[in-house]
């Protein structure tokens, strides 16, 4: 797996390729805009990591740049900035996600394996997810467990499927809004604790082993701890 980083600050910089070295990933880092453009677009790689605020031209900018090329590689954007604005340029000249300065590396190493799960999802012929009892036919949009079907509204199954594809990690619920809802929501208001509840009563309330457990301080985890 490549990844190219693109990013000036030197010591933002180490952390993420130390990291991401450890984790077995092959990652080639350009400290300014321009040659970090001309290596996005004369080599190949897996995903490319690119921060907005560079001191020649901008991550914005880039991104327009290489999907101009038609070079569809997935881009994940870097911004210190943290604003919606940043974010939706970002998304609109062509990212795929975004991470806000200051970040921890478990939280980048969590969007790129939901890219790379992403990626592999488009090739995978199986559409069955499945935990404990719990089966999900998402390309059908059913849901059985125990063998029996269960019948949920279209967000409700979003979301499921969302904790299903992460199974066994935990999701935090700025993660859920991402994946689940557009990014533009409103994270102050409950809506995630209120589809959770609601999904726990068709899916959890009815039987012994409970898969989706919240985590304090943290998110949700789907698991069967049995
Ligand atoms: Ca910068």
């Amino acid at each position: 797996m490549k990844i190219l980083l693109i990013e000036d600050e030197i010591s933002t910089a180490e952390f993420i390729v130390d990291g991401l070295k450890k984790e077995n990933f092959a990652v080639f880092h350009i400290p300014n805009g321009l040659d970090g453009l001309f290596e996005a677009c004369n080599n190949y790689y897996d995903i490319f990591i690119i921060d907005v605020m560079l001191p020649d031209i901008d991550g914005i900018t880039i991104i327009k740049k290489i999907r101009e090329k038609n070079i569809q590689t997935p881009v994940i954007i870097l911004s210190a900035k943290n604003s919606t604005e940043d974010i939706v340029s970002g998304l609109r000249a062509g990212s795929d996600d975004y991470i806000s300065k200051p970040f921890s590396f478990i939280e980048l190493l969590a969007r790129i394996k939901g890219i790379l799960r992403r990626m592999n999802l488009n090739f995978s012929t199986s559409t069955i997810l499945s935990e404990g009892n719990l089966k999900i036919d998402c390309l059908k949009k059913k849901v059985f467990r125990d063998n029996k079907e269960i019948i949920l509204q279209a967000k409700e199954f979003s979301l499921l499927e969302y904790l299903l594809k992460n199974k066994g990690i935990v999701v935090t619920k700025q993660m859920i809004i991402d994946n689940v809802w557009n990014f533009d929501f409103d994270p102050e208001t409950n809506i995630v604790e209120a589809k959770i509840s609601k999904l726990r009563n068709k899916i959890d309330k009815n039987f012994k082993n409970k898969l989706i457990h919240t985590i304090k301080g943290l998110g949700y985890i789907l698991e069967d701890k049995f």
